[in-house]
């Protein structure tokens, strides 16, 4: 599955926010399926009013939806590439995501400490960031030691990795983050592979107090400038808030953000910015049994999607039966669709589109 890290400077709100995050999900009816895997390891379903639309046409006895993973990476300090804090094991734990929510205190309590003694969200962002590009700068410097026997042997691949390391290492000694470099499509999958810190898309959390929850406030105004200018997500939430309405039932929930002035609980929106962020997209199987969501990536064919299920749908893909989200619900369901040919018969180049609802026929 899809993994996003939540980091950010010690009590800045990271495991209130990871807490609500997995007890929410725990709130939801039963079939919304939630599992710690570890303690700081979490997955959520990601909220999607498609899939209960759906469900009603196909007069399926359950809905299913798809999950993403959030990690709660603590420890994160000034210094920690230098091994302050849990340093290096932490930067080792970004490693391994696919992209990082980056948690920030804007708000004021004289009660909390700042590690940092002062409430700055921008000068925080930039904090963690350098940390995250000098651990790059160390991991480069390392990698490209070690191809120098392979690029004196001809090794092609070295050769694309060398230039790779080459390119981030330009943009990290100018100050910028390997993300600000344009990876060209052919080198996409190297460059991934590379696992730089400061490659990964960010989403920046901005957490403020919970009089400031429906409108945000200036700290957090500083934060979404920053956000544009970098091209990053950004959402603002009250991680405090956000605890409460994870113990709430659904009704009173509902009350609850009414009277906080809300359209939605910060989650909800927080979950689907990673989602977007991940570049990640949706497709349904639909039937009577059930109606489940799936999650792929952007561009993927159909018999990779079709992977997603089962490996062995892949590898025996014959063709997919799909259906446009919009078709489905305009025309009333599978049979109509069919009916009113907008039931397409697919082959392996098919990129599946988001909402797609999909049925895969393969060789056993
Ligand atoms: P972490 O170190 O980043 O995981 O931070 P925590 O989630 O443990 O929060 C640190 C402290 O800040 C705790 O005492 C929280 O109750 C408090 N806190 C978190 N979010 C808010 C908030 O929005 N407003 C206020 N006043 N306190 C908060």
């Amino acid at each position: 599955g899809f993994k996003c890290g939540i980091v950010g400077l010690p009590n800045v709100g990271k495991s209130t926010l990871f807490n609500a995050l997995t007890r929410t999900a725990a709130a939801q009816a039963a079939n919304f399926p939630f599992c710690t895997i570890e303690p700081n390891v979490g997955e959520v379903s990601v909220p999607d009013e498609r899939i209960e639309t759906l469900a009603k046409i196909a007069g399926s006895k359950e809905v299913i939806p798809t999950r993403l993973t959030f990690v709660d990476i603590a420890g994160l300090v000034r210094g920690a590439s230098k091994g302050e804090g849990l340093g290096n094991q932490f930067l080792a734990n970004i490693r391994e995501v696919d992209a990082i929510a980056h948690v920030l205190r804007c708000f004021e309590d004289d009660d909390i400490t700042h590690v940092e003694g002062r409430i700055d969200p921008t000068a925080d962002a930039e904090t963690i960031e350098t940390e995250m590009m000098i651990a790059d700068l160390e991991s480069i410097e390392r990698r490209v030691q070690n191809l120098q026997r392979k690029l004196k042997g001809g090794d092609r691949e070295a050769a694309q990795q060398a230039r790779l390391l080459e390119a981030a290492k330009a943009a990290l000694d100018a100050g910028r983050p390997a993300r600000s470099v344009a990876v060209a499509e052919e080198d996409e999958k190297a460059w991934r592979m590379l696992q730089l810190l400061t490659a990964k898309p960010v989403l920046y959390v901005c957490n403020v107090a919970e009089a400031d929850a429906a409108e945000g406030n200036a700290l957090s105004a500083k934060v979404e400038s920053l956000a544009a200018a970098e091209g990053a997500g950004c959402v603002v939430i009250s991680a405090a808030i956000e605890e409460e309405i994870a113990q709430l039932e659904p009704d009173e929930r509902e009350m609850f953000l009414a009277e906080m002035g809300l359209q939605e609980a910060g989650l909800d929106r927080l979950i689907r910015a990673g989602y977007e962020l991940l570049g990640l997209v949706t497709y349904f199987t639909c039937g009577p049994k059930e109606t489940r969501a799936w999650t792929i990536q952007k561009g993927w064919t159909a018999p990779k999607a079709a992977g997603v299920i089962h490996g062995d749908f892949e590898k025996g893909f014959i063709r997919a039966e799909t259906i446009a989200y919009d078709d489905y619900v305009a025309l009333g369901g599978e049979q109509k669709a069919r009916e009113s040919g907008r039931l397409r018969a697919e082959g392996k180049a098919y990129v599946v589109a988001d909402g797609d609802v999909m049925h895969f026929l393969f060789n056993r």
